[in-house]
């Protein structure tokens, strides 16, 4: 029956449009490097290439099935790995460009498939005669002489079908596509509520008097943000943290922190029409639901079982290693904030609204730091020449703007030929660094083609970096703070980590959620290193070298504040643990009392909140982190001791180093797991001691 609904609309769709001008139906885009032609892209086409797409990878999937020969590694496994050539195609443009520019239609478009594609991957994950052919191809794995890549996408294929219910029986395999098309509909819900919240929710205020302490910058977009939303002559603050964070940390106007502090944490908890409360049981419940099917005790395991991490305890484990480290070091910042409340003669107990102001308060006291003396040296694009110059130092990278040569999405952004030592253009890099409209918040690296290979001619990704970074006000150009200058080095370091890839099949090409912020997280290692520093962090007035003595602060500085980031992003992992360790969830589970109750058992200082509320936690809740927020403190374990590494030679651009960090970790994709490839970068597994000197914690 779902079947004919396909079609019903395929046949609207290709009446609407003419299929020879779509470029997604053409063998190819005939552009530089087959970058998409943003600019001649129509919505008609995105659906089009949808509905085509989805249609032809179905006929693939039957024609695998229906091929008369026996089954083999070629005509199965690889077969299946190339299936869907229109729809990969068509996605990829289409859902990154619906992060960073999203609008009515795409999210419109979103909805419409988001069933359809559904329905795809449980046609083809539950199918009965696909997996007897790939099963007959995995019973004989040790007598076809595959190598170690092939043998890995036959084990991943035979695992991933599995893991969709390939062995189970037919009533389960009925609700597990219920479930799985229920899922994706939350989820989506979940996802678009939480944009609504965070860019349709503004703080504004009359009188630029209630914004003391805050940067002119911060004060400029405010006022244009008021008069964007027919508010002129006042100030307005989104949800987006570009806008509210510098409230939180610099406008000495409590009322106004409390107010910005509490619609941020609350996104999507104000029991409207975008309350994400129920939602989020109803997925955690299907969740659930889903693992018991599959015979797990509960979802952490079966989401565990293919990562690093391997189980549940040895997660929690790790938690709570750093959890009484980090409650203790947000203990002393809490008395040092307290002390600096009272010389402000403010009474009370400090609460959660007063953290990040009186923080930042006291570390200036400490160590005589004024963030933005030092963000008059971060301007954007000497930060970008930075970490240009570390991939150049380390991998011998260089890079070549193309922004005036190649198709661009969005005339902010900027591309580039990513240039290897030997001079072959091994990746397309575009930087779309700043916050607009359609833009969803934070800071992510993703793309529009990923590599792959056509014969034996490598094709070269085309990577995204995505972040929300302070655009350029009136009279100064996009200064940064030391946090931007860390996400963009973080950013990049997932794009060097797609820029090296070197696999033969897409279903090799994805490593284990656990490992993929290793790539990232190491290469903010480099980026306030004084050498480094030297080298971008420029004056934007007189061209001025960073002093040294900025340096040293910087330095002297950086681990302050880290019991509450430690804290505030532990207790998320824990939440979206506790969440997903449920072996049963009653029918009125309140989200947010079960997180407030987790918070107060494990001695949360009252001062802080998980670093996301449950009805806001779009990692956890609306996909890709649910059980795996703690990833991120897992992959931080792996840098810092991979840092180590370069550290212990004396010199951070060790070129032996490098060249292992580059052959064994950032080439191979999923080829290997995780716990192999460091074990081959390394020489044995890393251990938590580097995360707690680098955090500046230490065991009780
Ligand atoms: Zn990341």
């Amino acid at each position: 029956m779902k079947k004919t609904v396909i079609t019903a609309v395929l046949a609207t769709a290709v009446a609407m449009s003419a299929t020879a001008q779509n470029p997604f139906l053409q063998k190819r885009f005939g552009t530089p490097y087959e970058i998409p032609p943003f600019e001649k892209l129509t919505m008609d086409n995105y659906r089009e290439g949808m509905l085509k797409g989805i249609e032809q990878e179905r006929q693939e999937i039957l024609d695998i099935i229906n091929n008369p020969e026996a089954p083999t590694f070629e005509n199965v496994i690889v077969a299946l790995d190339e299936c869907g050539e229109i729809l990969s195609k068509t996605s990829r443009v289409w859902s990154t460009l619906n992060s960073s520019n999203s609008n009515d239609e795409l999210q419109a478009l979103a909805r419409e498939m988001s069933p359809l594609t559904s329905e795809l991957s449980n046609f083809v994950n539950m199918n009965a005669d696909l997996f007897a052919k790939v099963k007959a191809v995995y019973d004989k794995k040790d007598q076809l002489g595959l190598n170690l890549e092939q043998m890995s996408l036959l084990e991943k294929t035979y695992r991933s079908f599995v893991k969709s219910g390939a062995l189970l029986s037919a009533s389960d395999k009925d609700r597990l596509a219920k479930i799985n098309l229920e899922l994706s509909r939350l989820q989506l819900e979940f996802s678009q509520n939480l944009l609504h919240d965070t860019n349709n929710t503004y703080v504004t205020v009359d009188d630029v008097k209630q914004l003391a302490g805050l940067p002119q910058a911060n004060i400029d977009q405010a006022a244009e943000l008021a008069a964007k939303i027919g508010q002129k002559g006042k100030y307005s603050f989104n949800m987006q943290r570009p806008s509210c964070n510098p409230v939180l940390q610099y406008a000495s106007n409590r009322e106004l922190r409390k107010k910005v502090y509490l619609m941020y944490n609350d996104r999507c908890n104000h029991g409207d029409q975008y309350d994400n409360k129920e939602i989020a049981r109803q997925i955690i419940a299907l969740r659930l639901e889903r693992a018991r099917i599959m015979g797990a005790k509960d979802y952490a395991e079966i989401q565990l079982d293919t990562k690093m991490a391997e189980n549940e305890e040895n997660v929690y484990a790790l938690l709570d290693e750093i959890w009484g480290p980090a409650v203790a070091k947000a203990k002393e910042e809490i008395a040092d904030i307290k002390a600096m409340m009272k010389k402000d003669r403010v009474k009370g107990e400090p609460q959660r609204w007063d953290y990040m102001y009186y923080l930042d308060k006291a570390k200036r006291a400490k160590f005589n730091v004024d963030e933005s003396e030092i963000s008059e040296y971060l301007e954007i694009n000497n930060v970008q020449q930075g970490i240009f110059y570390v991939a150049n130092k380390l991998y011998g990278l260089s890079f070549n703007e193309r922004t005036e040569d190649y198709p661009q999405y969005e005339p902010t952004a900027k591309s580039w030929d990513v240039i290897d030592k030997d001079g072959n253009v091994i990746a397309i890099f575009y930087s779309d660094y700043f916050p607009r409209d359609g833009k969803g918040a934070g800071a992510w690296c993703g793309g529009f083609r990923g590599q792959s290979y056509d014969g034996a001619a490598r094709v070269q990704p085309i990577v995204t970096n995505v972040c929300n970074m302070t655009l350029p006000s009136a009279d100064k150009p996009a200064l940064q703070t030391l946090d931007n200058v860390e996400t963009m080095f973080h950013e990049f370091g997932h794009a060097l980590h797609s820029f090296f890839r070197n696999v033969h099949y897409s279903g090799t090409s994805g490593v284990e959620r656990d490992f993929v912020e290793l790539p990232s997280q190491i290469n903010e290692h480099w980026a306030f290193e004084p050498e480094v520093l030297k080298v971008y962090a420029k004056h934007y007035k007189t061209g001025e070298i960073i002093p040294d003595e900025l340096v040293e602060k910087i330095e002297a500085s950086s681990k302050y504040g880290q019991g509450f980031a430690t804290v505030e992003l532990v207790a998320a992992a824990l939440v979206d643990m506790d969440l997903h360790t449920l072996t049963s969830v009653p029918e009125d589970l309140d989200v947010m009392a079960f997180q407030n109750e987790k918070m107060n058992a494990r001695g949360i200082p009252a001062q802080i909140l998980p670093r996301y509320s449950v009805t806001n936690f779009s990692h956890s809740i609306g996909g890709g982190y649910s059980a795996g927020y703690y990833s991120y403190i897992w992959s931080e374990v792996l840098d810092c001791d991979a840092f180590q590494a370069f550290a212990e030679t004396g010199d951070i651009f060790n070129q032996q180093v490098a060249e292992k960090f580059r052959k064994f970790v950032l080439t191979p994709g999923g080829i290997r797991p995780g716990k192999d490839m460091y074990q081959d970068f390394r020489g044995r597994q890393p251990s938590v001691d580097g995360l707690l000197a680098n955090r500046g914690l230490s065991r009780e």
